[in-house]
Order: structure tokens, then sequence, then C-alpha cells
């Protein structure tokens, strides 16, 4: 049997889908990139804006007529669509679905096929391929040896409510995963190729503050943890992998990162020097109706101390526009913010009422949709000039790069800071590899260099 997994969304859904595809691959199912051809088709959904949401809806629609013509494909459904509660009305509106499946667990999609198709895990050949490896996140067979940089959750689900986010109502209430399965899982990661791993939250730097007494526990037997952060101790462990290159961390925020974290990241090798931190608002009554708990200096005071314990590294920051009651100056402050601040990166979300959201049931989405495009575009330039300056400076330098792989001829990787390079080189086999390149030519979305 064949499976196709359609993956839309965050790191965290990507992480997802990994853990569904070794599911399968356990059971002896083998990876399809055509759905037309899969036995089983599994969409992995996303619900953050109404347009993931949208594509989702549309890609289940297609999906309809394969359904038709062969009833006997599963198809099934899992993410933040379907949520930790199963909305039952999506078996009523989609009927040709057969099964969903919560965030972040492949359990119904594999009970599903072991009682339908009769397939367990004790069919030889694949229980032999997976013996030392059970119960460990074994990567798919296409990725497995190709893969260097994967993602691997730490905390699931979100507890802290912001008024325009849907993730709290279908992540469900924040989760910390215990260090063992952290560790078991990066371990297995790093023995099948993978050379640098992102550990995900949606808000990582609360990691293990629920789980105070699993990790007293802990700290006084297998592992010598110490940090008065609790992520801190996982960055240790991570940092001490033999094989591993590089540890990232996403996504902090603004009023959970500690000293103790960038203490850290400034002090182990391994860990590399970029923090993604959504402001998402730079006008205090626009970030106190989004209760995101911090004002816009308070930003700017964690920006300045992030530079100050962490020179020469980048900073990563999310921005929603147009969000409900947000004026012309209330824009300006954000547009102001990031002139003043020269972030490496903004993600730019234009605002998209969620269901069951503060926002969606109190505040009218009041700014018109070109507006919002307005706004959205105006940022996106001001953005693109700064990153243009901030790489330029690199013109000449040599940085250290993890090469990803190919791409249109060209190895590709990413610096310590996270900027896309780009060298030519078709004597050496560089991926997975860690080398020094030359920045030649410098753009805002990524530069090209030459092997050192
Ligand atoms: N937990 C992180 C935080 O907000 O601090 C990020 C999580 S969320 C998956 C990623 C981004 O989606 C958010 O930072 C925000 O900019 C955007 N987003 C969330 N809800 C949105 C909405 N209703 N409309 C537009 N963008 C939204």
């Amino acid at each position: 049997m064949k499976y196709h997994v359609w993956t839309e969304g965050c790191q965290m859904n990507v992480a997802d889908s990994q853990r569904l595809e070794s599911a399968f691959e356990k059971l002896g199912l083998e990876n399809t990139p055509r759905a037309a051809e899969a036995d089983v088709i599994v969409l992995n959904t996303c619900v953050v804006r109404q347009s993931a949401e949208d594509k989702a809806y549309s890609y289940l629609q297609s999906l309809r007529p394969i359904k038709d013509r062969h009833p006997e494909t599963v198809i099934g459904l899992m993410g933040c669509l379907v949520g930790v509660k199963n909305n039952g009305r999506l078996k009523e509106r989609f009927p040709w679905v057969d099964v969903f499946a919560p965030p972040s667990d492949p359990t119904p999609m594999v009970e599903f096929l072991r009682q339908r198709e009769g397939l367990a895990l004790d069919q030889s050949e694949v229980a032999e391929r997976f013996a030392a490896q059970d119960n460990e996140i074994v990567l798919p067979l296409h990725q497995r040896g190709r893969l260097v940089a994967a993602h691997v959750p730490v905390v699931l689900g979100c507890s802290h409510a912001c008024t325009f986010c849907i993730i709290p109502f279908r992540r469900g209430v924040e989760r910390s995963r215990s260090v063992d399965e952290i560790m078991v899982e990066a371990r297995s990661l790093v023995a099948q190729g993978v050379k640098e791993i992102t550990l995900l939250g949606q808000i990582v730097d609360r990691y293990g503050y629920d789980l105070q007494s699993q990790i007293s526990n802990l700290r006084s037997t297998i592992y010598n943890l110490q940090s008065q952060t609790p992520l801190v101790d996982v960055l240790r462990l991570m940092n001490d992998l033999e094989g591993l290159e590089r540890i990232r961390f996403l996504t902090s925020h603004p009023n959970w990162m500690t000293d103790g974290l960038l203490d850290a990241v400034a002090e182990l090798p391994k860990v590399c020097e970029h923090i993604e931190v959504p402001v998402q608002a730079g006008h205090d009554e626009v970030l106190a109706r989004m209760k995101r708990g911090y004002t816009a200096d308070d930003y700017r005071r964690l920006v300045e101390h992030i530079r100050r314990k962490l020179p020469g590294g980048s900073i990563a920051t999310d921005i929603i526009v147009g969000f409900p009651g947000e004026t012309e100056v209330q824009f300006q402050a954000t547009y102001d913010l990031l002139a003043e601040l020269e972030l490496d990166v903004a993600h730019i979300a234009k605002y998209s009422p969620r269901p069951q959201t503060v926002a969606q049931r109190t505040m009218p989405d009041d700014v018109p949709p070109e507006e919002k495009e307005r706004r959205r575009k105006a940022i996106e330039d001001l953005q693109e000039h700064i990153v243009g300056e901030i790489n330029a400076r690199l013109m000449g330098q040599t940085v250290e790069v993890l090469v990803e792989g190919e791409h249109k001829g060209k190895w590709r990787g990413r610096t310590r800071t996270n900027k896309l390079v780009f060298f030519e080189d078709s004597r050496t086999d560089w991926r997975g590899k860690l080398t020094n390149v030359a920045i030649t030519r410098t753009g805002p979305w990524s530069m090209q260099g030459a092997v050192d």
C-alpha cells in the first residue's frame, strides 16, 4: 500500500507529518509523491488564517472524485482543522473523509488502518527494519540520510490566549514533552543523518514549567539538570549529542525570554544565535487588545538586550496588520518600530478573524481588505530594504554554512543566523556538511558565495 501526506502550515505540522509518515512505514506502507496513486491520502491542516483553512477545503474537495472512483482509498484529515476536540460537523460536511486525527497525534490514522486493513507491526520485514528504533521517531524512508535539518516539538498546545489566535482552541493547553522523549527522538534523528534540530513550541521558552516535578526527579537521576529555565537544560543535553552540529529553538515570547536562555545561546557552541520573538504590533493599545502582555518599549528593551548578549546574532519577528480597530496612526507605530529596530526577518500576516477567539467574538473586523493589503505591502517593502542593507554588510565576509541540499544546480544552506546562502561546486557532495563560504553577492532574501 502507498501513502501520500499533504502538509500545510507551520514547522510543528511538518514535524507532525514526519511522525505520521514514520508510523505508516512501520505498518509497511510506502510513500508516494502522487496523491492519485496513493491508497491512503492524509491532509495535515492549518487554520491559523482563513487562507490556510481555505486551501485545506479546496484540496479536500479535489479528493472527492478520487474517492468516488476508488471508494477503497482511505482519506484522512489531521491537524488544526480537526483540533483536539474533534469537530463532529466535519464528518457531515466531508462524508468522503474516513478518519480524523487531532494535531500531533497519528494514533487514529494508524488504528484505522490496523483495523480496516488488518495491518500489524509483526510483519517480519518491517519489524526488522524498525527493531532497533521501536518507539523512536524514525524518519520516513525518503528522508533518511537526506534530511539535514529536522524539527522536534518540545511544547505542545498553548495556554497564552492572545485574542487573535485559534491555536489554544485547536492544539489544546500547553503540555511539555518529557526530557527523555525529546532526547530519544533527537538521538534517533541524528543517527539517521540529521545535523540540525530546531526545538518547537508556541512559546518554546516556557518549556518544562509544567514539568517541574519531573525535572527535579531527573535532576537527581540520569541528567544533571540545574537551570532555572528548563529549556536551557534541554539545550545543554542536545549540545552534547555527538554528530549534531546545530540547534535552534522557536517561537519565543517577549515575556518568557530569560537571561539564562540568552546566556545558554551565547555559551553553547551548537546553539545558533538566532531568536524568533514576535512583536505582532508596535502600538501599545493594539498590543493590549491583542493581550500580548508587553508594550512596544518592553520589546525595544528586549531587542537591545538580545543584541548585547548575542552580538552578531539575528532576530526575527511576526507582525499582524489590520487587527480590529487598528488606526493609521497605530499602524504607523508598527512601521516606525520596525524601521527603528532593523530586525533580520518580519513574517507579516493580514489579520484574519478566527472562530472562538476573543477578537472574532468581540471586535469587528473593521480594517478593509485593500487597506490590510496596503499595510502588509508597506511593511514588506520596508523590511526588504532593511534586510537588503543588513545582508549587504556581509559582502566579502566568510560565513559558516550548513548545507541542506541542492537547488537548481547550486548548493543551498544556512548561516548560523538563519540566512540562506547558495554556492556552486560540482566536485564535492556538500549535503549535511558545514563549510565556510565567502559571500560574493547579497540580496534581501538570499546570498551567493564561493567555498572558501
Ligand atoms: N506562538 C507564537 C506567538 O504568537 O508568539 C506564534 C504562533 S502562530 C502559529 C504564527 C503567527 O501567525 C503569529 O505569530 C501571528 O503573527 C500569526 N497569526 C496568528 N493568528 C492570526 C490571525 N488571526 N490573523 C493573522 N495572523 C495570525
